[in-house]
């Protein structure tokens, strides 16, 4: 949880918008006059190994938003929590960082699909041979691709909590045979059209998250969120990854970030301030992301 005036400009008088919640990355606005929408804004604010570090990534919080914005588009006919047409604006200086959405009803799901085995999938593998209760084939190694892609969910754990990996019959309890089974399928049907896409591009998408929720007054599943950002989602370069080696799972995100953490701090106590060109590859990482995929 931030300072909730760390974004001071935005809650003075000028702006009926109101911060509500904060999370690592975003922060969430709403209002009294339009109780049904939420002003979504996309920080600069990186984080890595659960710390929030210092200094921000420059335009991270805009170039995911215009990522996020991109996939919503692709994926047209998936209903989706914009409500761009709103009658209200985001105030000027957040205007390019921010998504105005519908609020949901979120569904306590993150659902996680993995078209290739890495992260705390390859964790879980090691130990099991299966990642949430899905039973893999022997012999794989991390990141490796799966002889198809398979739906991992995890438990949203409440604020300051780890979020947990559970099975799919976890989530029938959590919400339901029918809203599990939409989850599911939903989730697998975009990753496969958005992997599809990203292939054209030369890019890998490895894994990702989505969260949905349901429309307050129909009921309805609704796409909500960020969308395949490379904050949600582990991206590679399909032409490293072919050349195999060391780098071939070099991710579109924060990677530079944490191989400098882990090179130079001991994870005790605060982490030490990123160096400027650390910050500067890590911006020209995003936006080649951006580059790749959206050109
Ligand atoms: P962390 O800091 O670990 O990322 P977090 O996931 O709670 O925690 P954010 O992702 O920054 O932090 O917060 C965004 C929040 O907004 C999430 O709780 C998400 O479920 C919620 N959310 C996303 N879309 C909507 C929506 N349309 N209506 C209501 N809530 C939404
Ligand atoms: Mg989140």
């Amino acid at each position: 949880m931030n300072d909730a005036g760390a974004d001071a400009g935005v809650n003075d008088a000028a702006s009926a918008w109101t911060l509500t919640y904060s999370g690592k990355v975003r922060d969430l606005y709403v209002r009294a006059d339009e109780p049904q929408l939420v002003l979504m804004v996309a920080s600069d604010r990186v984080s890595a190994f659960d710390h929030v570090l210092e200094p921000g990534i420059p335009s991270k919080g805009a170039l995911l938003t215009q990522l996020s914005k991109w996939w919503f588009a692709q994926l047209a006919d998936m209903p989706n929590h914009l409500a761009d047409a709103a009658d209200v604006d985001a105030p000027a200086e957040l205007a390019d960082r921010s998504m105005i959405v519908k609020r949901l009803e979120m569904y306590p799901v993150e659902c996680v699909v993995r078209g290739y085995l890495s992260g705390s999938g390859w964790l879980e593998y090691q130990e099991s041979q299966s990642v949430c209760g899905i039973a893999l084939p022997a012999g794989l190694s991390d990141g490796d691709r799966l002889p198809e892609p398979i739906y991992t969910p995890a438990w949203k754990a409440p604020m300051g909590e780890h979020d947990e990996n559970i099975s799919f019959e976890r989530t029938v309890e959590l919400v339901g045979a029918e809203v599990a089974t939409a989850l599911r399928d939903a989730s697998l049907d975009i990753f496969a059209r958005a992997s599809a896409i990203a292939e054209t591009r030369g890019v890998i998408l490895a894994d990702t998250k989505f969260e949905f929720g349901a429309d307050p007054e129909t009921g309805a599943l609704v796409l909500a969120d960020e969308v395949l950002t490379s904050d949600s989602s582990r991206y590679w370069d399909a032409e490293l990854y072919a050349a195999g080696g060391p780098g071939r799972l070099a991710s579109f995100d924060k990677q530079i970030v944490r191989n400098w953490l882990s090179a130079n701090w001991d994870k005790q106590g605060v982490p030490p301030e990123l160096p400027a060109d650390i910050v500067e590859q890590t911006a020209a990482r995003y936006r080649e992301l951006i580059q790749r995929l959206t050109a």
